[in-house]
């Protein structure tokens, strides 16, 4: 399969050099030059397939010129190795699908493990230096640290923002060990996010091969397709009307909602995708506006969505000829922080079922939109264990004993001010390559 990027003014490349460079030269994000849809007996068996054979079969899509099929199999089982479990919560009209039974507890695992997995695969038995470079407002420096801390000649650099993460969250990187490292960046995600790309088109980082491992990576973003056929099939099977499916996902930088419009180009008939925000509307904004207005971020209880501007926007508008049609496809729609609360409690109360205040935004969408006849399946993208402070606002239990969050386990601390930062992660680059080629 080869790729092409969203900018329009770079060359197509191989899925090694997709995945390997993260943005295209020309900043833009890479995208299948073609997709063929799946088969139709494929949709008609799904109900019965487990998610891994799912998996399997939708990443044989992508990955079927690269790799044997016996190699796509190890790199999804790789990727799936927990369950995926679709909870009813009312009867088979409301479902939820839980991605979060991975090791660090939320949907980042999925498309983490499955990149480095697909990484491993690609290289030889004598592994160059790899830099993998990861930029956090929540979940996914953890899932990137723990999806590739054990492979040979990889050092991970995670930014994260300062005063952003709950204490959980960022105690699953800055404590892993040698290969991490973990930067405090006086700043926003956004700030962090700048940085990994000045540092993956710096062309004078002298031989590193850095990487970026956030959402824009085509890696991560083919496994996102999956969550959506594997809440299909799961709502197929619990006897909802395979017609009248509606997927609802709590979106931040729009990596799942862009995997899950490529799912649909692939066949998946989906009849509606529901994209629920936090108080970080751009999207909602953009669909019913047409204008592109990026605001500051604002904090909000769902920080993994904390982002101003949604990165995966160019394969969203890329995918469609007109704002009209992305109209017909997407709803898309913001919660507001007491909404989340409210949606946290009422689950709680009706249901006892507990959801993290991502799913609540997920969820507080699918309640608005979902029609008669229709059969709705939220994402549960955090396991609430990893949200304590706003689970125990939302459910008035006894917050858990309070930590110092403000320096620790950061091996550096750098003020976004300071006009050297740039040069400070650079030189954390260079600094470790030179440690990994000497060795
Ligand atoms: C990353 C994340 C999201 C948002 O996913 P995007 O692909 O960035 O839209 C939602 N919930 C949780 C818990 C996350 O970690």
């Amino acid at each position: 399969m080869i790729f092409y990027s969203t900018g329009h003014n770079s060359p197509e490349v191989s899925l090694r050099d997709a995945v390997r460079s993260g943005f295209a030269p020309d900043g833009g994000l890479y995208m299948p030059s073609a997709i063929q849809p799946l088969p139709a007996p494929f949709f008609r068996n799904i109900a019965g397939m487990s998610p891994v054979d799912i998996a399997y079969v939708v990443a044989n899509r992508f990955l079927s010129d690269d790799f044997e099929p016996e190699t796509v199999r190890e790199i999804v089982n790789e990727a799936l190795s927990f369950p995926l479990p679709l909870v009813e919560i009312d009867g088979n009209r409301i479902c939820s699908l839980e991605l979060f039974h991975g090791p660090t507890m939320s949907v980042k695992d999925i498309g983490a493990r499955f990149m480095a997995s697909l990484m491993d695969k690609m290289r030889s038995h004598d592994p160059e230096p790899l830099h993998i470079l990861v930029a956090t407002s929540g979940d996914a420096g953890s899932a990137v640290v723990s999806a590739f801390h054990h492979l040979p000649n990889v050092h991970v650099t995670v930014l994260y923002p300062k005063g952003r993460l709950t204490y959980m969250q960022k105690r699953q990187f800055t404590d892993f060990g040698p290969g991490i490292t973990a930067v405090e960046v006086r700043g926003s995600f956004d700030d962090c996010r700048a940085l990994t790309k000045a540092a993956a088109l710096d062309e004078t980082l002298s031989g590193v091969r850095v990487i970026t491992a956030n959402s824009i990576n085509i890696a991560r973003f083919m496994a996102q397709t999956f969550h959506f056929f594997i809440a299909y099939a799961g709502m197929v099977a619990a006897g909802a009307d395979p017609d009248r499916i509606v997927v609802s996902v709590p979106s931040g930088n729009l990596g799942n909602l862009a995997a899950g419009i490529m799912a649909c180009r692939m066949g998946l008939p989906l009849k509606r995708i529901l994209a629920a925000t936090n108080a970080n509307d751009c999207f909602p904004r953009l669909l019913a506006t047409g204008q592109i207005e990026a605001r500051p971020p604002v904090r909000t209880l769902a920080n993994a969505m904390d982002s101003s501007y949604p990165t995966n926007l160019p394969r969203i508008t890329d995918a469609f000829e007109s704002l009209e049609m992305l109209q017909k496809s997407v709803t898309a729609e913001m919660v507001s922080d007491e909404e989340i609360t409210q949606a946290i409690r009422e689950l709680n109360s009706s249901r006892s079922y507990v959801i993290d205040p991502h799913t609540a935004c997920a969820y507080t969408v699918l309640r608005r939109n979902l029609e008669d006849g229709d059969h709705g399946a939220f994402l549960a993208t955090a396991d609430p264990a990893k949200c304590p402070e706003a689970m125990s606002a939302a459910l008035g239990k006894e917050p858990p004993s309070r930590h110092d969050t403000t320096h620790h386990g950061a091996h550096h601390n750098v003020p976004i001010t300071s006009p050297p930062i740039y040069q400070s992660i650079k030189y954390i680059i260079q600094t470790v390559y030179d440690k990994q080629t000497n060795s």
